[in-house]
């Protein structure tokens, strides 16, 4: 079972990721946390991915492709995958239902996390307080906002039309947003 964990920056995709992981015995590519590690450690791509990611704007579509498929080589005997924060483009879900089909998968489910923006704001400021993350102040959270409405909103439609979009309300504790996401995932499974 492959799931797509889809919502706003600070909609809480990586929280419910790590429960997901848990309960369903998947495993987890977070496209943002593989780009931060490589910031970390340095590499030519981190280098590249920081002019993108600290102004807000997303990374190529080319890039992020090869990364990703790169990452489902190095774990080819997983039983399923929560792909978090990615795709954020057409292109990106479109390729990904390329590259799941020659694995002979696909995607079973998109769980969208809906959370008023006003509170996508608040939490994005208070993380950032914590974080250290470069792109958590107030002035690349708003465009990565904007970047959102205008490059990844559309997947939503995308994935309505082919039946695989279960929206969330994504406001509340960590735990009853949890319970309604596994409402939907034990109807896939
Ligand atoms: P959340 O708070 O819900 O985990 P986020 O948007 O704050 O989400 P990440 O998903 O960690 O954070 O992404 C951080 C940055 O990494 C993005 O703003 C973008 O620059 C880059 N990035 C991550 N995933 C992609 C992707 N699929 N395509 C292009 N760029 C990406
Ligand atoms: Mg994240």
């Amino acid at each position: 079972m492959n799931l797509i964990i889809f919502g706003a920056p600070g909609s809480g995709k990586g929280t419910q990721s790590e429960q997901l992981i848990q309960r369903y015995g998947l495993h987890h590519i977070s496209t943002g946390d593989l780009l931060r590690s490589h910031i970390a450690n340095g590499t030519e791509l981190g280098k590249v991915a920081n002019v993108f990611i600290s102004k807000g704007n997303l990374i190529p579509d080319e890039l992020m492709l090869d990364i990703l498929e790169n990452e489902l080589d190095l774990h080819p005997e997983v039983k399923g995958v929560i792909f978090d924060g990615f795709p954020r483009t057409i292109p990106q879900a479109e390729a990904l239902n390329k590259i799941l089909e020659k694995r002979g998968t696909k995607i079973h489910a998109v769980i969208g996390l809906e959370v008023p923006e006003a509170e996508l704001t608040d939490r994005l400021i208070k993380r950032g307080a914590i974080s250290g993350r470069s792109d958590d102040n107030a002035e690349t959270i708003a465009k990565r906002l904007e970047v959102y409405h205008r490059q990844t909103a559309p997947l939503k439609e995308f994935y309505t039309s082919r039946g695989s979009y279960h929206a969330i309300k994504g406001s509340g504790s960590v735990d009853e947003i949890f319970a309604s996401i596994t409402q939907v995932v034990d109807r896939i499974e």
